[in-house]
């Protein structure tokens, strides 16, 4: 079954994480600092539990959802074959390879995953803390995950600092107290930074039609490239709106709905820079 990828350590303690900042958010430094009467306070309360759930349904869908596996009756176009033997790019500078661990061909931008022992379409990376491949079918909510969590940890930092600063620590709060203020402080503030650096590398790749394996093949196919008096140039990337749109789906409204993902294709071909130009 499906659900059994939630029997792993760093899933459940994504969950840990998850509930412990949305209580200290919701019922210490909210009630703390606005009061959950208040109307100021049940407003922050109510966005805060919307990012929250929109958050855990992202993890919820990025565990579930299969990155993408290989169709077993692939085979790479005709005029792939004279690459399939070299491993050299073909006209349109795409790769396509054989897999030797699973004894058959795998489409451009499809790498083999050693946690998961099989070839997973476009993959970007083995994830821990979703206990699966970003791939394919399942890089949206990966970046939905990202996306929400990084806003949720924001609004939450805002919370414990501001509750923190309007408190009158001379006349209230034991020692422990105040160190247990200042510990969710720092705690809020480093998970806000490491989310926001990963959610803008993924922003970054996204414009640029990248995954996080094609940034690094890139910096190597580009040292190579330089060498030889070329230059190069990433093949899928058309321009930042048309990558951005292959990626999330053509909708605006819906590049924010995790499994709004009926934009994607089969997952073994993809448009590339030189198709649109010749
Ligand atoms: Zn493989
Ligand atoms: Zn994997």
């Amino acid at each position: 079954m499906e659900y059994q990828k939630f029997l792993s350590i760093p899933i459940f303690a994504v969950f840990f994480l998850m509930g412990f900042v949305y209580y200290i958010t919701f019922f210490i430094f909210t009630e703390d600092w606005l009061g959950l009467q208040s109307s100021a306070g049940s407003l922050n309360i109510i966005i805060f539990t919307f990012l929250a759930s929109l958050c855990l349904f992202s993890f919820i869908v990025g565990v579930l959802t299969d990155p993408g596996h290989v169709p077993s009756s692939y085979l790479p176009d005709v005029e792939d074959c004279s690459s399939v033997s070299d491993q050299e790019p073909n006209k349109n500078g795409v790769q396509s390879k054989y897999c030797d661990k699973c004894a058959a061909y795998k489409p451009p931008r499809a790498h083999h995953c050693r946690v998961c022992r099989r070839c997973i379409l476009r993959m970007d990376h083995h994830c821990l803390w979703i206990n699966n491949c970003v791939g394919y079918w399942n890089y949206k909510a990966f970046f939905n995950l990202i996306l929400y969590a990084t806003m949720g940890s924001i609004h939450s930092t805002v919370i414990v600092i501001s509750c923190s600063c309007q408190k009158d620590w001379n006349y209230s709060g034991t020692t422990p107290l105040k160190i247990f203020y200042l510990a969710c402080g720092v705690m809020m503030l480093a998970l806000s930074a490491t989310l926001g650096t990963l959610l803008g590398w993924h922003i970054y790749l996204i414009t640029r039609n990248m995954t996080t394996i094609e940034y690094y093949e890139g910096i190597r196919a580009a040292w190579l490239a330089n060498k030889s008096g070329l230059s190069y140039r990433h093949p899928f990337d058309l321009s930042v709106y048309k990558n951005i749109t292959l990626v999330l789906g053509p909708n605006i409204l819906r590049w924010l709905w995790p499994t709004s993902i009926s934009h994607l294709k089969d997952g073994v071909s993809f448009p590339t820079s030189r198709d649109s130009s010749s």
